[in-house]
């Protein structure tokens, strides 16, 4: 079997309304889809992290950089395939685009993997240790709007992501230590006491505007405090984690086993969130899961992006074992965005219908059964939103 080509489609359209965190805002919604096509008709799917035009950047890193180094290969080589690329970028990439988009191209691989094989993706890693998942939805993005404007959304919000189904809510903060700890309260508010939040930063504090917010979060007992610091700032994660009693967490930004080796080793997070399509793919999260396991560090994958990257996400949740294990063991989260998303909802043939499961089962999503990533993306749909600029 060869490959005989590698294609990215950038998928564009407009919000309802513009939506924020705390480093911009935006306006677009896009998705970055990689097609994996071989001499024997069987097609892999894989999605890059990235949005809008770093989106646009990665597709030439995809077809310019790295289709060239692979056409002809077999497909089933993925980690041989992992590695030619990786070095032949290394000089160039080790972090950041380069890794965005070998992840697309290394999911594809898995997926042809899958096909052939007529097995999930988690069957090939080696089985499922659950075959559904509890889900966590996430909004409460910040606005133009005023700080009184947020606190009252942001309440209503976290009751209508409980009264959803899900079963933890997550909140984005970043108007400035003092109004954070407003909104976080509001989101308290709105669950109620009983119910898990998680606040996330997208690392805009300071350590020490990030301990002035921890401390105020320590009484509202978040289950966590997610990217408070810049991601290279590895010294503010470790004493935040020393000097906080709540779980730090992050990892989105980090790439590949070198990176993460240095996360896990400074001993900063209680719960690691590799992105599996910025990483490096499933061939390169799974020696990252390694790594934090080895560390007895939990890991709840970040999840962000179309539909391709939420069933790519449930092959691994399913994939992942009990640590430390037990008769009631710790278990992982689905992590679910609840703002419009038409790339996540109607880009399959047959949609996972995320919202609708959550809501029937109380919190639960089943994991895919279907060979490979055990979806079908829709040709129409790709070609109606797919944008070249
Ligand atoms: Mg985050």
């Amino acid at each position: 079997m060869k490959i005989t080509a590698v294609k990215s489609h950038v998928l564009a359209y407009d919000l309802p309304e513009e939506l924020g965190y705390s480093q911009l805002y935006y306006a677009k919604r896009t998705a970055h889809l990689v097609e994996v096509e071989t001499d024997e008709g069987v097609t892999g799917w894989g999605e890059c992290f990235g949005p809008g035009n770093i989106a646009l950047a990665n597709k030439g890193i995809v077809e310019k950089v790295i289709q060239p180094m692979i056409l002809g290969d077999d497909p089933l080589d993925r980690d041989v395939i992992w590695h030619k690329v990786y070095n032949m970028t290394r000089d160039h990439g080790q972090k950041g685009m380069p890794i965005q988009s070998l992840s697309g191209v290394d999911i594809a691989l898995w997926d042809i993997a899958g096909k052939v094989a007529g097995l999930p993706v988690h069957k090939l890693i080696g089985g499922a240790h659950r075959r559904e998942v509890r889900a966590y939805g996430y909004g409460m993005m910040l606005k133009r709007e005023s700080l009184e404007d947020h606190i009252a959304r942001f309440a209503d919000e976290a009751a209508a992501i409980k009264d959803m189904g899900f079963t933890a809510a997550k909140m984005k903060v970043g108007l400035g230590p003092k109004n954070d700890v407003k909104l976080c309260q509001a989101v308290r508010r709105g669950v109620g006491d009983d119910f898990p939040f998680m606040v996330d930063a997208n690392h805009c504090y300071t350590t020490s505007d990030a301990f002035y917010v921890g401390r105020a979060l320590e009484e509202l007992e978040p289950y966590w405090f997610e990217e408070p610091v810049a991601p290279e700032d590895l010294d503010g994660y470790r004493e935040l984690r020393a000097g906080l009693s709540i779980n730090i967490s992050g990892g989105e930004a980090e790439f590949g086993r070198w990176g993460w080796r240095q996360l896990l080793e400074n001993r900063g997070l209680d719960i690691a969130q590799p992105e599996v399509c910025g990483l490096g793919g499933i061939t390169e999260y799974l020696r990252v899961l390694t790594l934090c396991h080895a560390h007895f560090t939990p890991v709840i994958n970040h999840v962000w992006g179309s539909a391709v990257s939420v069933a790519a996400n449930l092959q691994l949740l399913a994939a992942i074992p009990a640590m430390p294990g037990g008769l009631h063991p710790w278990q992982p989260y689905l992590e679910f965005d609840t703002t419009d998303n038409k790339f996540r909802d109607e880009l399959l043939k047959e949609p996972l219908d995320i919202q609708g499961q959550v809501k029937s089962t109380g919190g639960m999503v089943q994991v895919p059964t279907g060979a490979g990533l055990g979806i079908e993306p829709d040709r129409d749909y790709i070609e109606r939103f797919t944008v070249s600029e």
